[in-house]
């Protein structure tokens, strides 16, 4: 069984707009975080677009690197501090304390473990999930954190699925992704075989297989 981490394990606390908020006001940038919601928002699915359209699903390190550049770039309007805007807001999303992880996440890894099932990650995040995973007691013995800039492929590419089976020398169909987008995450996940389950808080697709909070997910995996 495999998690999602943004949105389904861990979430930015304080959220991404206060942050960038923060950094920009330290480097001259005032935006209202309503503001820095809207923009980031634009920016992130313009980059989406960028990675499914002209690179085809392809990623990779300085790939990483270089959305986040473009994404904070266009949230400040291109700003002549962008590079240490850029450097602040990569280092603090790139530390354990940046994040919270779901408190469903302790008791839901150690009775999904108990019933001797394999669990890691599979994300899109890039390689500081590493780091990330290893200051949270409860990830931090996982051998199994999956990032598509390490993969070479990001969700929803067929290719990010196949090599993960690869790793874990396993069928498709012996893999659940959990997460909570629903093509990036649940659709693809089916798409390749998997078996999936939807993070679905606010009951928005009652028709699919959901779970409305990650604690759920011990009882629907029984
Ligand atoms: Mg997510």
């Amino acid at each position: 069984v495999l998690f999602d981490a943004v949105g389904t394990l861990l979430r930015p606390v304080p959220c991404v707009a206060e942050v960038y908020a923060d950094v920009g006001r330290r480097f001259g940038c005032e935006l209202s975080e309503t503001e820095i919601a809207r923009r980031f928002a634009a920016a992130f699915a313009a980059q989406e677009q960028i990675d499914r359209r002209w690179l085809g699903g392809r990623t990779s390190e300085p790939r990483e690197r270089d959305r986040w550049r473009r994404i904070v770039g266009r949230v400040f309007g291109r700003p002549a501090a962008l590079e240490p805007i850029f450097a602040a807001l990569w280092e603090h999303f790139g530390r354990a304390q940046s994040w919270q992880l779901d408190p469903a996440a302790g008791p839901l890894w150690q009775e999904l473990s108990a019933r001797g099932l394999q669990l890691g990650l599979a994300s899109n995040f890039d390689s500081r999930l590493l780091a990330i995973c290893s200051g949270k007691p409860v990830l931090a013995d996982c051998r199994r954190v999956f990032v598509s800039s390490l993969v070479g492929w990001k969700k929803p590419s067929v290719e990010f699925f196949r090599a993960i089976e690869r790793e874990l020398t396993l069928p498709a169909t012996q893999i659940m992704l959990v997460g909570d987008d629903l093509d990036n995450d649940y659709r693809a996940a089916l798409h390749a075989g998997w078996r999936a389950l939807l993070l679905d808080p606010r009951g928005r697709w009652p028709q699919l297989d959901t779970i409305a909070s990650l604690g759920q997910a011990a009882v629907r995996l029984g």
